[in-house]
C-alpha cells in the first residue's frame, strides 16, 4: 500500500516543505489538508476522495482553498487540449462536480467553524470513532495526551497498518500509544530536537527521543517524523541517540512515496 508525504513541515510551509498533508492515492484518502494539498492533481487517481481532518489549524486545513485549482489542473492536463472558451466552460463545470465527490471529515467541534472558513465545500462529516475504508478496510479516530480538539487517526488494511499523530507532547506513557500498537507505519509529529524539549512542550509539540520512545513502547515497525519546524530547528543531530532507543526512523520528506 503506497502513501505520499504531500507535505512534512508544521506551521509554515517553506521552499523545503509544506504543510502537514498526506495521501493513500490508491485509496483516494488524504490525512490532513495543509499547504501539501497543492501537490494532489499530480498523484489523484480515484473518481472520489475522503479528507480526514486531526484538527482546525490553519496548517492543517489551508490546502483546501487549493481544492478547486487542483481539480481543474487534474481535468485540465488530462484533457490534452487547447484551452478555449469551450474547454475552459466544460473543466469548471466538471471540476464543480468533482469537487462534490471530495468528503470532509473533521472533529465534531471543529466542523461549524470550518463550514464558515471553507463554504465552497459542501459535503462535511462529524469524525465517527471508526470510520469504514475502501477495500476492506478501517480507520479509527483517538484522542491525544492530554486531550484537545487534535485527534489520531490508525488506519487498517488486512496486512497493512498506519497511524498518524500530529500536534501533541509525544509520551511512551501516554494512552494513545495502546491505539497505535503494533503499527507497520507509525507517522509522528516531532516540532523540535530533544536541546528544545521544554519549549516544545510549552508549545504543545513533540521532540526526537520522545517520539522514539513512544514508536518503541508501541512496537511500532517505521517511524517517519512529521510536522517539521520551519525556524531552523532540524532534527538530524538526534539521529544517532534516537535510533539507539528505535531503530527504524527517519525525517520525512515532502515526495517521499512509502510502501507500507
Ligand atoms: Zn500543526
Amino acid at each position: 500500500m503506497k502513501l505520499i508525504l504531500l507535505g512534512t513541515n508544521g506551521f509554515l510551509p517553506t521552499d523545503e516543505a509544506q504543510t502537514a498533508c498526506f495521501m493513500l492515492p490508491e485509496q483516494g484518502i488524504v490525512l490532513d489538508a495543509g499547504s501539501g494539498l497543492y501537490r494532489l492533481p499530480d498523484y489523484l487517481q480515484t473518481p472520489s476522495l475522503d479528507i480526514y481532518l486531526s484538527h482546525r489549524h490553519g496548517d492543517h486545513v489551508c490546502g483546501l482553498h487549493y481544492l478547486f485549482g487542483g481539480l481543474f489542473k487534474y481535468l485540465f492536463t488530462r484533457s490534452h487540449a487547447a484551452l478555449t472558451e469551450e474547454l475552459l466552460e466544460t473543466i469548471l463545470e466538471q471540476a464543480n462536480a468533482r469537487l462534490n465527490t471530495v468528503h470532509l471529515h473533521a472533529p465534531q467541534t471543529a466542523l461549524t467553524e470550518l463550514k464558515n472558513r471553507f463554504p465552497h465545500l459542501h459535503d462535511w462529516h462529524p469524525l465517527q470513532t471508526r470510520e469504514t475504508l475502501p477495500n476492506g478496510g478501517a480507520l479509527t479516530s483517538f484522542a491525544l495526551d492530554p486531550p484537545r480538539e487534535e485527534t489520531g487517526f490508525r488506519l487498517d488494511w488486512p496486512g497493512h497498518s498506519l497511524a498518524y499523530v500530529t500536534d501533541t507532547i509525544a509520551d511512551p506513557k501516554a494512552a494513545y500509544v495502546k491505539e497505535i500498537a503494533g503499527v507497520d507505519l507509525l507517522l509522528h509529529e516531532c516540532n523540535g530536537p530533544d536541546r528544545t524539549a521544554q519549549v516544545m512542550a510549552t508549545l504543545h509539540h513533540s521532540h526526537t527521543r520522545a517520539v522514539a520512545q513512544v514508536a518503541a513502547r508501541a512496537q511500532a515497525k517505521r517511524l517517519i517524523l512529521i510536522h517539521k519546524n520551519p525556524i531552523g530547528l532540524t532534527l538530524e543531530e538526534d539521529l544517532p541517540a534516537a535510533r539507539t532507543i528505535f531503530p527504524s526512523i527517519e525525517i520525512g520528506q515532502d515526495g517521499m512515496e512509502i510502501e507500507f
